[in-house]
């Protein structure tokens, strides 16, 4: 395991995107997002990405330094086309379309399409939140066809991930954010370059096996070699049986079908399409009740007795924030299979070996 201070980490990464095209600003921008994934604890969602959106570069399934496009545009609705752009380029632009959008409607719906991997979904809900808006997004991570249904063997969802933020004055939100499959395709990723182990069960085979081994979904794989989900022939499984499962189905109708983006099948190239919500508490309510209930009903749900072995009941968006704090002071710490495939990737795309010295230290 190695250890990397943040700074570090966004210099280094931004760093190889700046020598894979991106201009300084994008580069900086992805590497930020990354590492703050990283920062939350979505290890799956952070800097291990990076050969991936490398490969994904080159193939020219993700384009560098793109600039949205709006096809349809009204006072309280959005249509934004990402043309396939870096994820934390086309992420920002939408949202603060539908934060704009919102302030001045108190409504707002934005429908994101073609937008290359937006990342860790609560990004995009504490943007909203940090405006005072609550936000709701379903999203498809369409052309990633890995979760098999309740009741279901074989791959027909993505991980489809499903978030909802309420913004808190002068406290962090409550940010509810999770892929409606028992894990992230990341947590595959992670656990399989050494990281943390996937929870039991969390995979099926096509004989209806469950399994823990990223080797399902993934095939045979080298320790640094790529991964490859169209070489293996298990399924993530959807969490929550019927109910996470019919959740997935209308993330992938609302952030596939109703953004234009496509839900999710096999040939097609990668895209999140993420349909989003934004509402303004201070339009349905100027007397301002919203605030003072939110805080008054997240004490009561806090306050239950927690259940023998559980320290604390916690409020969706504890988890990041206390990570956050503890990683922004300690630093990073990636697996070393993690790391050495970063490395690997800066040496590819011409990133100088001092550099390189020096993100490590
Ligand atoms: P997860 O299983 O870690 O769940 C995270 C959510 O549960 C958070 O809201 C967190 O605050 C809450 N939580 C965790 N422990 C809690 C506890 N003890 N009590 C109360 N709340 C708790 O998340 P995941 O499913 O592994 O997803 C990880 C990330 O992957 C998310 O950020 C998601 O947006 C992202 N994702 C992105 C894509 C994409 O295509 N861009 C696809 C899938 C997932």
């Amino acid at each position: 395991m190695v250890t990397i201070q943040v700074d570090r980490l966004i210099d280094f990464v931004g760093d190889i995107f700046a020598h894979a095209d991106s201009e300084q600003a994008e580069a900086t921008r992805i590497a930020t997002y990354l590492t703050t994934a990283n920062l939350t604890g979505h290890d799956s969602h952070g800097v291990i990405r990076v050969p991936v959106y490398m490969r994904w570069r080159k193939a020219g399934m993700i384009v560098p330094n793109q600039t949205i496009e709006i096809p349809v545009d009204t006072p309280s609705l959005a249509v934004v086309d990402g043309k396939f752009g870096y994820g934390q380029t086309v992420g920002p632009q939408a949202v603060k379309l539908g934060i704009d959008k919102c302030k001045a409607a108190g409504l707002a719906a934005i429908a994101t399409r073609n937008s290359g991997h937006i990342g860790r979904i609560g990004d995009w809900a504490e943007m909203a939140a940090a405006e005072g808006l609550v936000s709701i997004h379903f999203v498809t991570a369409a052309g990633s066809v890995l979760v098999a249904p309740y009741g279901g063997v074989e791959r027909r969802l993505s991980t489809a991930p499903y978030c909802v933020g309420i913004p808190r004055p002068g406290q962090a939100p409550v940010v509810l954010d999770f892929a409606t499959s028992v894990v992230a395709e990341g947590k595959v990723l992670v656990a399989s370059r050494g990281g943390k182990k996937l929870p039991k069960g969390a995979l099926i085979g096509l004989d209806g096996t469950l399994s823990e081994d990223p080797a399902q979904p993934y095939g045979p794989y080298a320790a640094d070699g790529p991964r490859d989900h169209s070489k293996g022939t298990g399924a993530i499984r959807a969490f929550g049986d019927h109910k996470g499962s019919g959740l997935a189905l209308i993330c992938e109708l609302l952030g596939g079908a109703l953004t234009g983006n496509g839900a999710t099948k096999y040939d097609r190239p990668f895209a999140n399409g993420m349909f989003s919500i934004y509402i303004d508490p201070k339009v349905i309510d100027p007397s301002n009740f919203f605030d003072g209930e939110v805080t008054r009903y997240i004490d009561f749900f806090r306050s239950t007795k927690p259940a023998a072995g559980v320290d604390a009941v916690l409020v969706p968006g504890d988890p990041e924030a206390a990570t956050r704090a503890e990683r922004t002071k300690n630093g990073v710490p990636l697996p070393d299979e993690t790391w050495s495939a970063i490395v690997q990737t800066a040496r590819e795309v011409g990133v100088s070996e001092a550099a390189i010295q020096h993100a490590g230290i």
